[in-house]
C-alpha cells in the first residue's frame, strides 16, 4: 500500500468537550498527518495517537491545510470518530465460496451490499471473519509488530483439499501452518466452522474440530475458540450452487457429534471450546442450551448463545426498568424473527403483565429470503409489509434495530423505515437492545 493511495481521514463527529472539541475541530475536517505519518486506518490513527505531543496536519472542508500542535497525556483520546475505518481502501476477498451471502443477494441493489470485505483490520477492530488467503507479507508482518490479536478466522475446514473445494482459492490450503504462525507469536484467533451438508459435514467436522483444540493449548492459546454456524441459503443463491440446507436431521446429527467432543474438551480444558450456533437448536427443534452453558460468551457475534444472553439481559433489565403500570395505555407490535418465537414468549408475558401495557410478538418468517426460519436480522422491509399488512397492529410497531445496517434507516432490501411505516400507516420505533426496547415500551417513543 503507498502512501499515496491513502487518503485524509474524514472527521464524522467531534465528541463535545472532548480535546478535539476544545481545538476547534469540525466534522468534515480531515487528518492528513501524524507527526509526519499518515495513518492508512483507525488502528494507525490510534497507535499515532498514543503520544504526548501530536504535530497533526489538517484539511478543512474548503480545502485549507491546517498545522495544529496538541499536548496531551499518552492515554488521552482526542474524541474524534471518522466516515471509515479504513482510509486506504478495503482489502477484498479472493475467494468464491459458494455459501457467500453477498452472491445470495438479489441483483440491482445499493453496491455496498455486494463489497466482499476479507480485511484483517475489520476484523481485529470490529470482530468480522476474514479468511487469511489474501495477506501479503507486509500485512502479516503488521499484524505481528501491531500484535492485532485476536482475529476472527473463517475456517470451516483444516484438510486442505476441502478448505480449497469451500473457499475456491488454492491459498486456502495453508491454514494449520497459519495457526503455527500465531501460535509461535503468541497471537490468538477465534475460529468459526460454517457447516455446508455433504462438504466439510461428519469426520471432516470432527478433523477440522480437533485440529483447531490442538491449538487450544498454553496460557496464550492460539484458537481460543472455535463457533460451527449451519449454513444459510436463500433463494437467489446461484442455481449451479452445490450446497445443501441444513434439515432438522442433519441439525440433530451436528448438535449430538459437538456435544460429545464439548464434552471431551471440558474435561481436557476445563471449557466447551467448541460452541453451536443457536440456529442449530432452533432447527432441530431442541431447547437451547441453559446460561450457565456459554461460559463468557466467547462467540455471542457468532449468534452462540445470543437467545440466551438477551433473555438473562431482559429479565435483569425488566426487574430494574419495569413499573407495575402506565399512566397512559400504550399497545405495541414486537417484530422478531420466527426462529425466536418460542423463547421470547415469555418475555411478551413479563411485559403484558404492566398494567396498561399490551404487546404483540410478530415473529415473522422470510419469503423474501425464501426461508422457513428466519433470524430477526435478516427479516427485509418487504417481509414486514407482507407479514404486518392488514392487522391491528396498535399503537406502534418495535423494531429491533439489528434489522437495519448500523447508522442506516433501510432494511437489507433497501426498503426505508419511513416507507414501511406509511404503508402500513402506524409509527414505527427502531429499538435497541434489551434497553432500548423497554424504554420504549414505557414511553411509547
Ligand atoms: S470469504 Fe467471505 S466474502 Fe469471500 S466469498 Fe467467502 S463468504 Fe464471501
Amino acid at each position: 500500500m503507498s502512501q499515496a493511495s491513502i487518503r485524509p481521514a474524514r472527521i464524522s463527529k467531534v465528541i463535545p468537550d472532548s480535546i478535539a472539541a476544545e481545538v476547534g475541530f469540525e466534522s468534515g475536517d480531515a487528518i492528513v498527518s501524524i507527526n509526519g505519518t499518515r495513518p492508512r486506518d483507525l488502528i494507525d490513527y490510534q497507535f499515532l495517537c498514543a503520544d504526548e505531543v501530536l504535530a497533526l496536519e489538517v484539511l478543512d472542508a474548503t480545502g485549507k491545510i491546517h498545522r495544529i500542535e496538541i499536548e496531551k497525556d499518552y492515554d488521552d483520546d482526542l474524541g474524534l470518530e471518522f466516515e471509515t475505518a479504513l482510509f486506504d481502501g478495503l482489502i477484498q476477498c479472493n475467494n468464491r465460496c459458494p455459501f457467500c451471502f453477498i452472491d445470495q443477494q438479489p441483483p440491482g441493489k445499493r453496491e455496498s451490499l455486494y463489497l466482499k470485505d476479507d480485511d484483517y483490520r475489520l476484523s481485529f477492530l470490529y470482530g468480522s471473519y476474514l479468511t487469511l488467503t489474501n495477506l501479503t507479507e507486509r500485512e502479516w508482518q503488521r499484524i505481528e509488530q501491531m500484535r492485532l490479536s485476536p482475529l476472527y478466522v473463517s475456517v470451516h475446514a483444516t484438510e486442505p483439499e476441502v478448505r480449497i473445494r469451500l473457499l475456491k482459492n488454492p491459498r486456502a490450503g495453508q491454514i494449520m501452518e497459519q495457526f503455527k504462525w500465531f501460535q509461535q507469536r503468541r497471537l490468538q484467533i477465534h475460529a468459526q466452522v460454517v457447516v455446508c451438508p455433504g462438504i466439510n459435514d461428519g469426520g471432516h467436522l470432527e478433523r477440522t474440530l480437533l485440529d483447531l483444540a490442538s491449538f487450544h493449548q498454553g496460557d496464550i492459546p492460539a484458537v481460543a475458540s472455535a463457533a460451527v454456524v449451519p449454513v444459510g441459503l436463500t433463494r437467489f443463491r446461484p442455481k449451479e450452487n452445490e450446497l445443501m440446507p441444513v434439515s432438522r436431521e442433519k441439525a440433530i446429527e451436528v448438535i449430538s457429534q459437538v456435544q460429545a467432543l464439548q464434552k471431551k474438551f471440558r474435561h481436557q480444558f476445563g471449557s466447551s471450546f467448541a460452541w453451536l450456533a443457536d440456529e442449530w437448536f432452533l432447527i432441530a427443534q431442541q431447547e437451547l442450551p441453559p446460561e450457565s452453558h456459554y461460559e463468557n460468551y466467547p462467540q455471542i457475534g457468532n449468534g452462540v448463545g445470543s437467545i440466551r444472553q438477551f433473555i438473562k439481559q431482559f429479565q435483569a433489565t425488566a426487574k430494574k426498568m419495569l413499573p407495575a403500570r402506565l399512566e397512559t395505555r400504550r399497545r405495541f407490535t414486537w417484530v422478531v424473527g420466527n426462529a425466536v418465537e418460542y423463547a421470547f414468549k415469555p418475555l411478551v408475558q413479563q411485559l403484558n403483565s404492566v398494567e396498561g401495557l399490551e404487546v404483540y410478538l410478530a415473529a415473522l418468517r422470510s419469503n423474501y429470503w425464501g426461508q422457513e426460519i428466519t433470524v430477526t436480522g435478516l427479516l427485509t422491509g418487504q417481509d414486514l409489509l407482507e407479514g404486518l399488512q392488514g392487522k391491528d397492529l396498535g399503537d406502534a410497531i418495535l423494531l429491533p434495530s439489528l434489522m437495519l445496517k448500523h447508522g442506516d434507516t433501510r432494511f437489507l432490501d433497501d426498503m426505508t423505515v419511513g416507507e414501511l411505516a406509511r404503508q402500513l400507516n402506524i409509527p414505527i420505533l427502531p429499538v435497541s437492545g434489551v434497553e432500548g426496547l423497554i424504554e420504549a415500551c414505557i414511553r411509547g417513543e
